[in-house]
């Protein structure tokens, strides 16, 4: 979470620049924002608004998902020392920051936020006074800060940028007359292909046309420079009015886009993964949120072919997966960098499994810690709900089950989400209607019970309406005293699937205000046999297909609803699309 940059240029720039790169990284975190610029710190509450007049050669600047303290400009980066001396932007949380301020204090600094980071400009200030020089200032900050950081520093008369890194990301993008320190490639990607990533515990100096990396030893150390190529769609919103919507209406692309990518340009990294899932003796997935849902759907999937699989939510990992030398754990993540997957990794890494990965962003943290690791190939996202990465992970994990005899038709897919789409005026009406609701349930069973979990996420996210995704036959031990006169309850009804129409029978026999998303024609029309006048009908077969579409159709149903509601849909209150810190 947070977006940091750094910059330091051969010639002048406008210090808006600092704002036009930090911008492609407000998705990581828009509580606040500021800039320093040598001669200027600015700071802001809200949106990044690309402005200002001066001109520079070297900047940091920061984006923030507050942990420390509140939204306050007080709080908001880059943060400064007691005699200005020292600027910081950092990413990531101090966790010892308690410690380091009573014996900063007591040395006689003044705070004036309540973050963790401001502890990190003190610190320094404190041993540049001590006449340390700032590479031992370092070390000793490696060896006595706790938790995650990536921090970048500037000092008085100094023209050089300090970066640091532990845990928290940080890249070095090599542009034709600037060095651009970054939490990620995307700060720009529209400007070279070249960068050099940052490992734990090490540090950079940045100065113009020059950049040398140590090891927390102080050794000079050298790194090689990689070359990247990102999935880039056009990252303007254009016509649309949401990013979220844009990138839903991109799922037929970059859904074909990926399974054509497995039978050529990812063909052997796909071979080797049959090849790893063949020979484990269980499959266990960590990942988060929605990446968690999409591999629950996964589970779901291989577990049907026979394949021992099962799925945990990578900051519980630890504490309930038994994983050994036999065991191959698949993480799934959009960012590439969550914090609690990174953690599961870790531990699965000490107990000698394998570990694999399928990841958007390249070059993460995560597809670098992997044996192996396949990209989900969904492009940028921006809309800080996760729409087409969820469908691309989906699809590939039913892809990958296919090799085990999973039986799904996938040539169509794309074409099926089309379909789906197409009919979004008629999910606006129905969304319309339930955005008037303060509760919200949706049921599923088998492959639709990830969904039914995922599309109340997108419902919470987005609407802050209270949402509740469950197992259909889980309703009837507890949640069903819930459903009032008028509760809306989505149905996912695969098929001819009795169970699911019972549950459905249930709830609304108890007042529930019915919304069906099925493939199963007695629906069909208005006329249909089951008389229900809020229906989607999804022409497919009972193929796993049938559960990424459904939530197609949650997602599109949450964003109308949402705004009908009038919400901030690509940027929900409290969220950041990639979740660094535990
Ligand atoms: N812990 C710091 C703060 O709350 C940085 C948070 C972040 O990584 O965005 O200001």
């Amino acid at each position: 979470m947070c977006g940091i940059i750094g910059v330091v240029s051969r010639d002048e720039f406008p210090s808006r620049f600092l704002l036009e790169r930090l911008k492609r990284l407000e998705y990581r975190g828009y509580d606040s924002y500021g800039y320093y610029d040598s001669t200027s710190l600015k700071r802001n509450l809200g949106e990044i608004i690309v402005a200002g007049e001066g001109k520079t050669r070297i900047g940091i600047a920061h984006t923030r998902w507050a942990t420390h303290g509140g939204v306050t400009s007080e709080n908001a980066h880059p943060h400064m020392g007691c005699d200005d001396e020292v600027v910081i932007a950092h990413n990531g949380i101090i966790e010892n920051y308690k410690d380091l301020k009573v014996m900063l204090e007591k040395k006689g600094h003044e705070f004036s936020s309540e973050t963790d980071s401001e502890v990190v400009a003190h610190y320094f200030e404190e041993k540049l006074k001590e006449k340390k020089d700032v590479k031992r200032a370092i070390s000793d900050f490696l060896k006595e800060a706790h938790g995650t950081f990536a921090i970048l520093m500037m000092i008085k008369g100094d023209d050089s940028i300090y970066a640091i890194k532990r845990d928290s990301p940080l890249v070095l993008g090599m542009c034709e007359d600037k060095l651009i320190l970054a939490s990620d490639i995307y700060a720009f990607s529209d400007i070279t292909t070249k960068a050099i990533f940052f490992e734990n515990d090490e540090y950079a100096v940045i100065k113009k046309g020059s950049y040398e990396f140590y090891a927390k030893d102080g050794k000079r150390i050298r790194k090689d420079v990689t070359s990247f190529t990102w999935q880039q769609e056009d990252s303007e919103k254009r016509a649309y009015k949401h990013f979220m919507l844009k990138e839903i209406e991109e799922e037929p692309l970059v859904v074909a886009r990926m399974l054509l990518s497995l039978e050529h340009e990812q063909k052997e990294a796909f071979r080797r993964l049959v090849s790893l899932v063949k020979k484990s003796r269980k499959i266990i997935f960590a990942a988060c949120g929605t990446s968690y849902h999409a591999s629950l759907l996964g589970a779901f999937y291989l577990h049907t072919t026979g394949i021992e699989a099962q799925t945990l939510i990578a900051s519980e990992f630890k504490h309930y997966a038994n994983v050994d030398a036999d065991t191959l754990v698949i993480a799934i993540s959009q960012s590439g960098e969550t914090m609690d997957v990174i953690d599961a990794l870790k531990y699965a890494q000490e107990k000698k499994a394998k570990v694999v990965s399928l990841v958007n962003v390249p070059y993460s943290t995560i597809q670098r810690m992997s044996a192996l690791s396949l990209s989900i190939m969904a492009g940028q996202e921006v809309a800080v709900a996760s729409t087409k990465a969820f469908v691309n992970q989906a699809a590939l994990l039913l892809r990958l089950a296919q090799e085990f005899g999973y039986k799904a038709n996938l040539a169509n897919l794309a074409e099926k989400i089309k379909g789906l789409i197409a009919q979004k005026d008629e999910i606006r009406r129905i969304a319309k209607d339930m955005s008037r609701s303060k509760d919200a349930y949706i049921l599923g069973r088998g492959q639709t019970y990830p969904v039914a979990r995922e599309i109340a996420l997108k419902v919470k996210e987005i609407t802050y309406i209270h949402a509740e995704g469950m197992m259909g036959g889980e309703l009837k031990h507890g949640t069903i005293a819930l459903i009032e006169k008028g509760t809306p309850v989505i149905s996912l009804i695969g098929c001819k699937d009795e169970d699911m129409i019972s549950n459905s029978k249930e709830v609304e026999a108890r007042g529930a205000k019915m919304i069906i998303i099925t493939n199963n024609p007695d629906y069909q029309g208005k006329k249909g046999k089951a008389k229900i006048k809020d229906v989607v009908f999804i022409d497919t077969d009972n193929d796993g297909k049938f559960g990424i579409l459904a939530c197609v159709a949650g997602q599109l149903l949450a964003y109308y609803a949402a705004d009908a509601l009038g919400r901030e849909i690509d940027k929900p209150r409290n969220l950041a699309k990639s979740v660094t810190v535990k």
